[in-house]
């Protein structure tokens, strides 16, 4: 069931920085032997090399409302620059315009020191103050996004944990020849080419980095570095950057600063080799290098905010896709077969938000920690919310009730180590504190997870200016239609309805209609496997009324709440309790059955005999069906058209040389967000965030090699691989 493990494969980790204080409060890399900024004024500093090189004050100010505008940088570090630039975003752009800052570390700080470093500069503290609160507890390799600003979410920072080269490279995911148009990836505006002297850390100034810097970059886009080293000099002019000889701030004579007229050219248009497609490129259509994409400047690459995004599905997937769209600009129109939303496998009472170790491959893992840590910031004002009760961060505890268990979560502890404030081990008594019930079992404690209600959930997500809900709408079929004015072609969706009827037009279309996708042609190929789960309601007992955290075991138990099987408050005097969920691969039975209600207890038993004898089943019990993928990972993006991907890949056992062209390899404007299986509460945050970069044009917010590993095409051509070996 839930907590299945069999061997575990732990997200690959990242060095922190080693600092040392200097006696004015200043940090020292020890590591590279050098300052983090300039010791007579680090601010002063970063406004003269990076904000005014970039003239980013005077950019900021002629964007329009709805605008979007994307710095890069090397080195994170303190965030000083990035703090910088988010108060010139505050002063000079226009409301409703998005700053995407994407900064890349290899050492991050550890929260404790970041909140030092932040503390040197007081008039940066309205910022500083929200970036602490954001920065990820768990500094995983990869990609964190961070949506800073509540009411507009104007500013987001993508920091990624990683080399600089191999960072940057990572971005490019959404630059896929498959995705050009409205939709494809975008380039980023201004670079602040940060990161020790080159002297002392040349590993980082290497050639491929500046080719990447270009690659990212489209014409018009500026950089601005501190530094005037010949090997700047010499790489960024090589890549194709224009550069000019500056005055440096304080004691330094120089700096650079640079443009790019013409980005350089890609090869071969639309096209892969099949060189790229061997065992060291095991995903070509994803392969950047063998793209070529127009260096189109920024808003060309997003969808036009007027067009109208039609979502099918109105679960966790669709709900939080069409709230990441609306907070964008998008007129969103969500279409739901039942009358209400959550009403399928989003529809239980209590949902737990929780990732287990991964059992499988790393991108797994990584994904898991990343998706867990972007849900907890994501549901945070949810559980804060005074006026309407979603649910409680009341922390998961997952117990270690076998020895292999046992062996494991020791590991994963052991793993995570000091970063205590993801997870950590619990021994029995430990674990009976937390839970406030006695426990015989050790667990790995997450203190920041909890348990939500989905149906509340997805309601308060649809309650938005921008969507427009329509329920009991059966959607059975979506038809492209296309037309042709003067040389312009354009296309829409038609959203047809049960009885044949077209009940709406849309530009774009996101499918988020989990175990029904395939019902729709374009998905018939597509491998979701429903699994059936039922959960119990109990009435709580003197026993259960004390308990205090989420127990997950063989399946899991929240502290009781006053709610009916459909997640609504009851008036009634007792609360209860959802018990689940059982497991079921080959059954397709709707009704509640009571042998599940028995097992949901028998599980229970062993996660606490005690808490299982004192409840009773009220009767009471829901039955949902989660869809799941062989790899257990979502099918999130762009939805591919399988017969065109079967002839075309079909060329390459003819002729290992073939060029295999990909336009129209994929249906414009149709996406999909489907296959959470029982981690829908964890993973539709950040699928919808996914979803919405593809369609906004923004920086891919979980890294290329994790948006790959979600591709929705990722089956067709593993079994089109699969028949030709
Ligand atoms: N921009 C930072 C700020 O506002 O505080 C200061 C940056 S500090 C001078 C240089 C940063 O580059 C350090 O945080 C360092 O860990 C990072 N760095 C060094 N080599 C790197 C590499 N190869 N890839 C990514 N980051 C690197």
């Amino acid at each position: 069931s839930e907590a299945r493990v069999e061997e575990i494969h732990l997200p690959p980790t990242a060095s922190h920085a080693q600092l040392q204080w200097d006696e004015q409060g200043q940090p020292l890399s020890t590591l590279f032997d050098d300052v983090y900024f300039s010791k007579e004024s680090g601010l002063e500093e970063t406004r003269w090399v990076f904000l005014h090189h970039n003239r980013l004050a005077e950019r900021l100010s002629e964007l329009s409302p709805g605008d979007s505008f994307v710095v890069g940088e090397t080195g994170f570090g303190s965030g000083l620059n990035f703090l910088a630039a988010w108060e010139c975003w505050q002063n000079h752009a226009p409301a409703d315009a998005h700053l995407h800052f994407v900064s890349v570390e290899k050492y991050p700080l550890p929260k404790k020191d970041l909140f030092k470093a932040c503390a040197l500069w007081p008039e940066l503290s309205e910022f500083s103050q929200v970036l602490i609160q954001h920065y990820p507890r768990y500094l995983a390799k990869g990609f964190h996004r961070l949506n800073l600003s509540d009411c507009h979410r104007s500013v987001t920072l993508t920091l990624i944990v990683d080399d600089a080269i191999s960072g940057l490279k990572a971005l490019l995911a959404n630059e896929h020849p498959a995705f050009i148009g409205p939709f494809a990836g975008r380039a980023v505006d201004a670079w602040f080419l940060d990161g020790f002297a080159p002297a002392k850390n040349p590993q980082m100034w290497q050639p491929e980095l500046f080719s990447t810097l270009a690659s990212l970059s489209h014409s018009g886009t500026t950089l601005a570095t501190f530094t005037a080293a010949g090997v700047v000099k010499r790489g960024l002019a090589d890549a194709g950057f224009t550069l000019k000889k500056v005055p440096g701030f304080g004691r330094k004579r120089e700096m650079l600063t640079a443009f790019m007229t013409e980005p350089p050219a890609r090869p071969a248009a639309e096209t892969f080799k099949q060189a790229a497609y061997s065992s060291a490129n095991p995903i070509p259509w994803m392969d950047l290098d063998k793209t070529s994409t127009e260096h189109l400047s920024t808003s060309q690459y997003a969808a036009p905010k007027d067009c109208t995004v039609a979502i099918i599905g109105a679960g966790l997937a669709g709900a939080t896709t069409a709230r990441a769209l609306a907070e964008r600009g998008f007129n969103v129109d969500v279409f739901e077969q039942h009358a209400a939303p959550g009403a399928e496998a989003s529809g239980n009472p209590q949902g737990v938000l929780y990732t287990k170790p991964s059992h499988k491959e790393e991108t797994l893992a990584q994904f898991n920690t990343q998706a867990l840590q972007f849900a907890e910031r994501f549901y945070t004002p949810f559980w804060a919310d005074t006026q309407q009760y979603f649910g409680e961060r009341c922390g998961v505890l997952h117990l270690a009730h076998s020895d292999k268990l046992h062996q494991l979560y020791e590991q994963v502890a052991a793993y995570y180590g000091s970063h205590q404030d993801l997870l950590e081990w619990v021994d029995a008594n430990q674990a009976s504190r937390i839970a406030g019930i006695p426990l015989e079992h050790a667990a790995l404690y997450f203190p920041y997870a909890g348990w939500l209600s989905p149906p509340r959930l997805c309601e308060s997500l649809l309650c938005h200016p921008n969507i427009r809900t329509r329920y009991s709408q059966n959607i059975r079929s979506i038809q492209r239609l296309e037309t042709k004015e003067k040389s312009n072609h354009t296309h829409h969706w038609q959203i047809v309805d049960k009885l044949t009827n077209p009940i709406a037009t849309a530009a774009i279309v996101v499918v988020a209609t989990a175990n029904q996708t395939p019902f729709f042609p374009f998905a018939a190929d597509l491998p979701l496997k429903p699994i059936r789960g039922q959960v119990s309601m109990a009435n709580a007992s003197p026993t259960s009324a004390a308990l205090k955290t989420v127990l997950c075991g063989d399946g899991y138990i929240a502290p009781a709440q006053s709610i009916n099987a459909s997640g609504q408050h009851t008036d009634a005097i007792d609360s209860i309790h959802c018990l689940g969920a059982t497991f079921d691969l080959k059954s397709t039975d709707p009704q509640v059955r009571p042998e599940d209600h028995q097992r949901n207890w028998d599980n229970l038993h062993t996660s606490s005999p005690e808490l299982a004898e004192s409840l009773t089943c009220n009767g009471e019990g829901r039955v949902a069906f989660r869809c799941t993928t062989p790899d257990y990972l979502p099918l999130v993006g762009p939805a591919p058209i399988s017969d065109e991907f079967k002839t075309r890949f079909a060329l390459m056992s003819k002729n290992a040389r073939a060029e295999i062209p990909l336009t129209g390899a994929y249906y414009p404007g149709l996406f999909m967000n489907v296959g959470h299986g029982s981690r829908g509460l964890a993973y539709t945050p950040i699928c919808a965030e996914l979803i919405a970069a593809y369609i906004n044009g923004e920086p891919n917010p979980i890294g290329k090699p994790t948006s790959d590993a979600l591709h929705p095409a990722r089956f067709l051509i593993r079994d089109i691989k699969r028949r030709k070996s």
